[in-house]
């Protein structure tokens, strides 16, 4: 392993290799020919149900040149980082037995010998260094085999597999019945999951369940990616196919369709594997020819066909060794929260990318709520404006002020008592529990022009995110938004909104905290966020009834807010219901912030 020259006899072969020590499982992977790492996973096994223990691979700076012996590893345990040693013997006299043994400086797993270490014996299990179980379940007339397991490729298997990944398609899914208008909306993909989904996916494992079909009510999107800890972190997506097809041309072959489908399809998996878009500001890849990029961002958009020119239908070397053996926890979908690991290469100085050019001609603008005061446990939305102020027109893609889009992200900050808003105060990133992942259209509907003076409006929703509800804790906060775009000429450019403060209530009684605290259950956070489901509805119902009864002013933001994500819940079952709660949201409607007032004001409108 010390990369002096080896005969063959003392050369291993690339693969997965399995082993048993007493209750203890080794995932081990020998990868000299792409990585030049060796990796492993250990798990115990706690009645027939494996439990992760740790996961190790050799130390960064040592290139692994696939013979036996020693090297030094680093280790990832639950309660934090450790360090030792990895040997590899030959077991018998084939390529394929082989003995490992595993010494840490601070962590002894038990049964270790008495000098600590762990000696298990493994053998070869195949080329695949790691196995994702594929539920698909697909809408009537949708066909997703030629798109998953091909004889033509690309497929995603094979692109997979070309990552070390091993595609196992499980049980074929049901027919699902499409929606009458044939386009689905976000609101219904939970309630589809249950139906179709096998056992509940509560725990991570490489293991996910794609929902493959035609169309969603949103225009140019593509996929979506649910990532919260309750249901489906990392381990339900949807691929809208008929979106997918719909962006090429009439008269494109039908190769370039399925190809396509393939890239979504690869891509929305990349996510739930934990890959972060290439063209992120962290990441700062914009000439990536990875599945994780869009071609109409590579190179900073406009050269969409040079992506698919150039487009090997892989992952690049960062993701190639993050996929093939990062952390297990890192990446198993269910793991640690989706963009929580960086193992991304740290943009190099000089690049561009760092720091996008701020560009003079636009300017975002948050736009906080009616009352900058808020009551305990009120959800919290802001209007975002973006404004051409420049003397030229501005072409934005239609998605740029969606928060689950990519391109927008939020920072919220809690301000210490007696301060103020200020540069520097430690700040969160919000991470909604949708991701959304959209292609340009050329459609010149799907994007937004600007002349200059013109703005455009849109509101976030960051009442709850994957972390919980981040406004749980009476007290000041403050709130930014950052705008990322592709730009041709300067990779990328960027804009920054001035920093709002808003205040969160206490309680001012018993009654008014124990309604804040149902207000803060995960339940209710979802159908917050917009994932309403029947038993929620009806708690909040109550709720909402009893608030009133205390409150009959229409200062009370939690009763506005539950009365407007009521209402529109129940758009598509109880128009009566409907017209009665948009009596009770009209009174209040100065709490919220001017983009949300505008839009509830409009569809109470056209109610009457
Ligand atoms: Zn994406």
């Amino acid at each position: 392993m010390d990369g002096t020259a080896r005969t063959p006899a003392q050369m291993i072969d690339d693969g997965l290799y399995f082993g048993r020590l007493e209750n203890l499982e080794v995932d081990l992977r020998i990868d000299a020919g792409l990585c030049g790492i060796v990796s492993a996973d250990i798990f115990s096994m706690e009645s027939g149900k494996r439990q992760f223990i740790a996961s190790l691979r050799t130390a960064s700076d040592v290139w692994f040149d696939g013979s036996i012996g020693r090297g030094a590893i680093t280790a990832e345990f639950p309660d934090g980082p450790d360090w030792g040693e990895i040997e590899l013997l030959r077991a018998k006299p084939n390529r394929r037995h082989l003995v490992c043994i595993l010494r840490f400086a601070r962590h002894v797993a038990q049964p270790a010998s008495p000098s600590g270490a762990l000696a298990f014996e493994v053998s070869y299990q195949g080329t695949a260094l790691r196995r994702l179980a594929i539920q698909i379940d697909a809408e009537q007339d949708q066909e997703p085999q030629a798109v998953f397991a091909s004889s033509d490729e690309p497929s995603v298997a094979s692109v997979y597999a070309g990552a070390g990944i091993e595609i196992i398609q499980a049980r074929p899914g049901a027919a699902i019945v499409p929606p009458k208008n044939r386009r689905w909306s976000e609101k219904d993909l939970p309630r589809l999951m249950e139906r179709y989904g096998g056992a509940p996916m509560r725990e991570p494992d490489f293991r996910i369940q794609v929902l493959w079909l035609s169309e969603s009510n949103r225009r140019g999107l593509l996929g979506v990616m649910f990532d919260t800890e309750d249901a489906y972190p990392r381990q339900g997506l949807a691929i809208f196919a008929g979106a997918i097809r719909g962006i090429e041309p009439q008269d494109a072959p039908p190769e370039t369709l399925r190809q396509r489908l393939v890239h979504t399809t690869v891509h929305e998996i990349g996510h739930a594997l934990n890959l972060a878009h290439r063209f992120e500001p962290e990441v700062a890849k914009i000439d990536s020819l990875s599945c994780m990029n869009y071609d109409w961002t590579y190179a900073g958009g406009g050269c969409a066909a040079a992506y698919w020119d150039r487009c090997r239908f892989t992952f690049d070397p960062d993701e190639l060794d993050f996929l093939r053996h990062g952390p297990w926890r890192a990446v198993a979908p269910g793991g640690e929260p989706f963009h929580s690991v960086p193992y991304w290469a740290a943009p190099a100085p000089d690049d561009e990318m760092t720091a996008p050019a701020e560009d003079a001609g636009l300017a975002l603008r948050l736009l906080p709520p009616g009352s900058p005061l808020l009551t305990f446990a009120q959800p919290v939305t802001l209007g975002i404006e973006l404004h051409n102020v420049g003397s030229s027109e501005i072409v934005v893609p239609h998605y740029a002020l969606d928060q689950k889009g990519g391109l927008l992200s939020v920072a919220i900050s809690r301000i210490p008592r007696g301060r103020s808003i200020e540069p520097g105060l430690p700040a969160e990133i919000f991470a909604p529990i949708v991701r959304r992942c959209y292609r340009r259209a050329a459609d010149p509907t799907a994007q937004i022009s600007l002349r200059p003076g013109q703005a455009r409006m849109d509101n976030i929703n960051i009442t709850f995110g994957v972390a919980g509800f981040p406004f749980a804790e009476p007290g000041d906060y403050m709130i930014t938004a950052r705008l990322t775009l592709p730009d041709p000429n300067r990779g990328a450019i960027a804009c920054q909104a001035a920093p709002v403060k808003i205040r969160i209530a206490r309680p001012h009684s018993a009654g008014e905290e124990a309604e804040g605290l149902v207000m803060l259950e995960r339940e209710v956070g979802h159908f917050l966020a917009g994932f309403g489901s029947h038993t929620t509805h009806a708690k909040l119902r109550e709720l909402l009834i009893r608030r009133t009864k205390r409150s009959k002013a229409a200062d009370d933001g939690v009763a506005a807010h539950l009365a407007r994500s009521l209402m529109f819940d129940a758009v598509r079952r109880d128009q009566q219901e409907v017209r009665g709660l948009a009596l009770k949201v009209a009174k209040s409607i100065n709490l919220f912030d001017p983009c949300t007032r505008r839009a509830t004001d409009t569809f109470i409108k056209k109610l009457a």
